[in-house]
């Protein structure tokens, strides 16, 4: 069987991690600390702000708890902070390559542009590129409860910084049934114009029809896709669209989307050859790491080290990586396979 050690080693990618979601407890009280903000200084307390109750309901109460972070949020040195102890618990975790994903205009609220938010997280994601061994990118997202001229606003700000670490759009926060055809302007024309890619959350809460029409208005990739279980016709779309499903078991079992990880639908996935990895969405809100992830489909769902590879493989495939880093993170990982460490 597969160790959770094996999983730890294996040089991983994840393509879907919130940067507000995955602040260490101790690293917001020394971002709060610096600006001279109000927290309790008792990091089990902090916890419990930011991590997902044990009685969540569903995707709501889920993201109520970065409610609780993002007035630290408001400063360069606040998200440079943030963005190297994402990339740094990454390294930890074992992950070679990371995506990570935030909301410039929930940290526009002290008078940041949304330019300066951006350089903020690259700048944390370069600097711990320096000290780990580790890649990290930034995906850009637009609020869906937002107007569509200021989502419009920043992913033309985004694209125009021309910050190689940008390398794609996103939509997040509640899911409306067919909110796609609503919000496909503020991305076509940049998705048509620029070098960058699009990859949208749908499908998070069972609406089918969003990951149809996140597909139809260009996206490559999927966040969550969890409405595709028990669904082969639309799974058998997927994957003759050449998209990418971004998996979030843990996310899903605390929104309630499944029941438990048993009801994950990874065989399903495999057996119907549907494109997916699996990822943290927020490390602390969901208190995981991807180890646990891939590790509780091992426990639940009978996840093997092949399959881990072939997973991991799709990963890199469809990830919005540089084709040189790509090609570098092949080798990395192919090495490791053959090792005797999987076998
Ligand atoms: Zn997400």
């Amino acid at each position: 069987m597969l160790t959770k050690h094996q999983i730890q080693t294996f040089p991983k990618i994840e393509l879907h991690c919130h940067l507000d979601g995955s602040i260490r407890p101790q690293t917001l009280i020394e971002i709060a600390n610096q600006q001279g903000l109000f927290i309790n200084q008792d990091e089990t307390i902090v916890r419990t702000h930011m991590q997902a109750p044990a009685d969540c309901h569903n995707l709501k109460d889920y993201l109520d708890c970065f409610d609780f972070v993002l007035p630290y949020l408001q400063t360069e040195d606040a998200l440079t902070r943030a963005a190297f102890d994402v990339m740094e618990q990454a390294a930890e975790d074992g992950i070679a390559y990371i995506e990570i994903r935030f909301a410039p205009s929930l940290s526009m609220q002290k008078g940041l542009s949304c330019q300066q938010t951006i350089q903020a997280v690259a700048k944390g994601i370069a600097l711990a590129e320096t000290r780990y061994p580790i890649i990290g990118n930034i995906l850009i997202i637009g609020m869906r409860q937002e107007a569509l001229h200021d989502i419009t606003s920043i992913f033309s700000e985004a694209t125009a910084l021309s910050e190689d670490k940008v390398v794609g759009l996103d939509l997040a926060g509640p899911e409306v049934d067919g909110y796609v055809p609503h919000l496909a302007e503020s991305y076509r024309i940049f998705i048509d114009e620029q070098p960058i890619q699009l990859t949208l959350h749908a499908g998070e809460c069972g609406c089918i029809q969003n990951i149809y029409q996140a597909i139809e208005s260009g996206a490559q990739r999927i966040g969550h896709g969890i409405a595709l279980k028990g669904d082969p016709a639309t799974q058998a779309f997927v994957r003759e669209q050449g998209v990418l499903i971004e998996g979030c078991p843990t996310s899903n079992v605390h929104t309630r989307a499944i029941d438990s990880y048993a009801a994950y639908p990874l065989r399903e996935w495999l057996q119907n050859q549907v494109h997916f990895c699996l990822n943290t969405d927020n490390r602390t809100v969901s208190n995981t790491t991807l180890t646990n992830e891939y590790w509780h489909m091992v426990q639940h769902c009978g996840l093997t080290a092949e399959e881990l590879a072939t997973i991991m493989e799709h990963a890199l495939q469809h990830s919005f990586a540089s084709e040189e880093d790509k090609a570098a993170l092949l080798v990395q990982m192919s090495a490791v396979f053959r090792t005797e460490a999987m076998e």
